[in-house]
């Protein structure tokens, strides 16, 4: 978790200008300092340090909120002391929460709101954890019913899942049955499902915007092909979908693509609030199609205003702040203003994609019309001197962030750069990125012998 910095063992040396009488000018670094310093002492050196870190609006590989009206900032900092778990304390805020849950239950089609149960949470990693409990709990009651083990429970995935799934798979002991991805099967889509289901299975996994490349997985066609199953082997399996991303993407996108509880399979759905819920970091979102797909075993009871407030998350204390950041985004927004903010980050992504899939080295891998994410890699056949991780360090020069990376099993021999389109990345700045995107693929272009090997850079996290 901590690399070695040849700095580690020197004090932070502070600026002289800095300093206020009597204040020291070399702070320790990894030991609690004696003494007290000044609040704008305090500040300055982290601003200082964080100014460092890269500017989030040029970061093209983040799928989280880097932008809000001021609106919203001030309401950030107003409620910055809220906690979320404290129902009892802020009957209000926990009122919103509920009601943002249930505007989602509807956006998705649950077929009676009123009767599904949701939750917000810290982001979508801790909203998939609930959601694949609860189907392991389920299978594990349906399993006791009938006098059957329960020793070895299996989720089936893709093997572009985020990584949040291989978590969940190693932190509560359930086998993780990845289907590989192909050129012929970019994503998960049914095919040989047969082959990696059987009595053990909590359920299927389908993503609604795959992290490597933006795809969504048909949940419908796996669907259909669970149905297929269901009536060749009597095994009867639901589906989880995590929408980190497309969840508040399709409905306004692609209002006719049934993906959510239209699909009956559906049992659970989660999202990101902050990716294209537009809010900073620190929100997520699950809910059920119906309560009775949540074990009752699994929710914990608090007081609430006298009264009990059921819940069901792995944190106990968390920010409430992003939670009213989430509701201010549905008031502000509307189904007309998702749309359009969602819309304008699509048309921004398909004119990159178009432009990029034009230049000679490179060939697309999507366009960006599922969510506003796309992927290309550089076209086979052709002897270069350089390669797209070269590219990345030379789009890093002017600041651009722009991560290359190896896709998952089966198709690791396969290195793409992918592009995230968020609310805040204007046709302007798409423009001037483009510009120095042209500029450094013809440096790199017209070089006559090859580039160093690159340095081997840190892994990059989807
Ligand atoms: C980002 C992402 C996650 C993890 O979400 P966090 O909100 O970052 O915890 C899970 N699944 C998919 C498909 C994602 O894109």
């Amino acid at each position: 978790m901590h690399n070695q910095d040849p700095r580690d063992h020197e004090g932070l040396a502070l600026n002289p200008i800095f300093t206020r009488p009597g204040e020291r000018t070399e702070f320790p670094r990894f030991t609690l300092r004696k003494e007290e310093s000044l609040p704008e002492t305090a500040y300055q050196i982290v601003h200082d340090q964080a100014m460092l870190d890269g500017n989030s609006r040029l970061n093209l590989a983040t799928f989280v909120g880097t932008w809000m009206d001021p609106e919203a900032n001030r309401l950030y900092l107003e409620s910055a002391d809220k906690n979320m778990i404290d129902k009892d304390e802020y009957p209000h805020t926990a009122a919103i929460e509920n009601r943002c849950w249930r505007i989602l239950a509807d956006l998705w089609h649950a077929p009676d709101p009123a009767r599904s149960i949701g939750t917000s949470t810290i982001g979508s990693s801790e909203a998939c954890m609930l959601g694949g409990l609860a189907l392991k709990r389920r299978w594990q009651h349906t399993r006791r019913r009938h006098g059957l083990p329960t020793d070895k429970p299996n989720l089936v995935l893709s093997s572009a899942v985020q990584v949040c799934w291989e978590k969940f798979c190693n932190y509560w002991d359930v086998e993780a049955r990845y289907v590989p991805i192909s050129e012929d099967h970019r994503v998960l889509d049914g095919h040989d499902l047969a082959d990696y289901v059987d009595e053990n299975t909590i359920g299927v996994v389908a993503i609604m915007g795959v992290t490597y490349t933006g795809m969504y997985e048909p949940v419908l066609q796996i669907s259909q092909a669970l149905d297929k199953i269901h009536k060749n082997t009597g095994l009867d399996l639901s589906i989880h979908v995590d929408g980190a991303s497309g969840a508040m993407v399709a409905p306004f996108l692609q209002p006719e693509l049934e993906w959510d509880f239209r699909v009956p399979r559906v049992a659970s759905i989660n999202t990101s609030g902050h990716k294209y819920g537009l809010v900073y970091p620190g929100v997520g979102w699950v809910v059920w199609r119906s309560a009775e797909l949540l074990p009752e075993d699994l929710i914990f009871r608090v007081s609430y205003l006298g009264g009990d407030m059921p819940t069901f998350a792995l944190n106990f204390s968390r920010p409430g702040a992003q939670v009213l950041l989430q509701y201010y985004q549905f008031l502000r927004l509307g189904f007309d203003g998702f749309r359009a903010v969602q819309g304008a980050s699509r048309d921004i992504a398909l004119f990159l994609s178009r432009e990029i899939g034009k230049l000679e080295p490179f060939e697309l891998w999507n366009d960006g019309s599922d969510i506003p994410v796309f992927a290309w890699r550089l076209r086979s056949g052709h002897e270069r001197h350089w390669d797209l991780h070269q590219l990345s360090d030379r789009l890093r020069m002017s600041g651009w962030q722009v991560p290359t990376y190896p896709m998952p099993a089966d198709l690791t021999e396969i290195t793409v750069q992918r592009i995230v389109v968020r609310s805040g990345f204007s046709k302007d700045l798409a423009m001037d990125f483009l510009e120095d995107f042209r500029e450094q693929v013809a440096y790199l272009e017209s070089l006559s012998a090859p580039l160093p090997d690159p340095q081997p850079t840190p892994g990059y996290h989807h």
